[in-house]
């Protein structure tokens, strides 16, 4: 199997594994369509969250995409990618002043907060320093729309501030001077592969929007409409037709930019925009049987893509997985298809990337890819588990493989601990509870 012409055995060959890779011309295309699509007025921020690769942002920066963050890492990530300030908004329910402080000294296009009590905090923070800050209010909508795998809205909620408070909260710019707000932002679930959901979705954050403007008199520079665009997963699952979202939300977004010209108009995407330009790669160490089972057991599992491996979900559902390479002339052979677990090095149960999955029969030295991986990988997951650490990234341009993120080697971890000696215990000491 070949990426831009290249074979995955010589990208394992040259980088090891496990090893991320990621499609360049994926991601490039993915943000291209989605962009030609949608309404001229509806800007594509990319949410780093889902990839915060620098080099993966910018390739989807080049593609137009703008940037959402939550940290202070992602944020000098998106700078350092080449992302205009105007071009990125901070949001998450706990930012801390150094994370505001450097939102008002970069001067990003707006902090979108998440309390009462934080756009105080911001407020102060700004008086401090003389300056205006566009903000967003989060609203945690009054309703839930279902369908989509995880739910915001109607429900108690860390993230952002309830519709009612909101639209209780009276005149608001009359009591902020330095937080400037200027819009809203409702962000209802993650995993959306129902356009109609994504059209309500919409319509309710745009209606929301002009109530607000109503009720307590702010301006409107920006509402942010959220987005969790989903991509196809499992068995049964399929992928958002673009059509059906462009029927569901162009109009939409057609009227409400007729009625407010001036208005910025954002989606958030992460897992659309990621998912499907990355491949997670395993090497097999060791095959064996367990009554009757046969396991696989490679050099990747959970601490890596936790998603994959499916923790919390009730059954186990594997992400489609392909044999990418093997060793020798026989690197074409397909052989007989049969069921494989296919497992990582840690050790707990859980650590089964694929269940009975449908491979060939699996050998030492081969490679598996798992596909559509190139969202919540690696940074959300417990990277740490067992000492083991970041696999290697490696993004594929024009034809060329160029390493991204460097593996965690066993001294960069050695490096962060600290080795206290309990100068009262003598040696012996401790030589005789052994
Ligand atoms: C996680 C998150 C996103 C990205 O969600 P995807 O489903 O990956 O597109 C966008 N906005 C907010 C507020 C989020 O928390």
């Amino acid at each position: 199997m070949r990426i831009q012409g290249i074979e995955y055995e010589d990208l394992a060959g040259r980088f090891g594994t496990p090893l991320y890779v990621y499609d360049g011309e994926v991601l490039t295309d993915t943000v291209t369509e989605l962009r030609s699509a949608l309404h001229p007025a509806l800007e594509v921020f990319y949410s780093l969250k889902s990839n915060p690769n620098i080099s993966v942002f910018r390739v989807l920066r080049r593609g137009g995409a703008r940037a959402e963050v939550s940290s202070l890492v992602e944020l000098r990530t998106a700078l350092a990618a080449g992302a205009k300030p105007e071009d990125v908004i901070f949001l998450g329910p706990g930012k801390s002043a150094e994370e505001l402080g450097a939102c008002l000294d970069v001067g990003v296009y707006a902090v979108v907060v998440e309390s009462f009590d934080e756009l105080d905090h911001l407020e102060r923070l700004a008086g401090d320093r003389g300056v205006r800050q566009r903000v967003l209010l989060r609203i945690n909508p009054a309703c839930a729309i279902s369908g989509s795998r995880l739910t915001m809205g109607g429900k108690p909620r860390q993230f952002g501030i309830d519709e009612k408070a909101v639209l209780d909260a009276g005149d608001l710019p009359s009591r902020y001077r330095h937080a400037d707000v200027a819009g809203i932002h409702v962000y209802m679930g993650t995993r959306i592969l129902d356009a109609e959901v994504l059209g309500k979705n919409t319509a309710y954050a745009l209606d929301l929007a002009e109530r607000v403007v109503r009720s307590t008199g702010i301006r409107l520079d920006a509402v942010d409409i959220g987005g969790g665009m989903g991509v196809a997963y499992f068995d049964g699952e399929s992928d958002l037709d673009l059509a059906d979202v462009v029927k569901e939300l162009n109009p939409r977004i057609e009227k409400f930019a007729t009625a407010h010209p001036g208005t910025r108009l954002i989606l958030e995407s992460g897992r659309f925009l990621s998912a499907r330009a990355g491949t997670y790669v395993l090497g097999v160490r060791y095959v064996k049987e367990s009554l009757g089972e046969s396991f696989a057991v490679a050099d990747g599992g959970t601490h890596h893509h936790m998603a994959a491996v499916g923790i919390g979900s009730f059954v186990k559902r594997n992400f489609p997985a392909v044999l990418l390479g093997r060793d020798g002339e026989e690197r074409t052979r397909t052989g007989p298809i049969s069921p494989q677990n296919v497992t990582g090095p840690l050790c707990t149960p859980n650590d089964t990337l694929l269940k009975q999955a449908q491979l060939p029969d699996l050998r030492p030295g081969d490679l598996i890819g798992v596909a559509r991986s190139g969202a919540y990988g690696p940074t959300a997951s417990p990277g740490l588990f067992l000492s083991h650490g970041y696999p290697a990234e490696v993004l594929v341009t024009e034809g060329r493989a160029h390493l991204v993120r460097s593996r965690d080697e066993p001294d960069d971890l050695m490096r962060k601990q600290h080795l206290y000696d309990q100068p009262s215990t003598p040696d012996h000491a401790l030589e005789e509870t052994q």
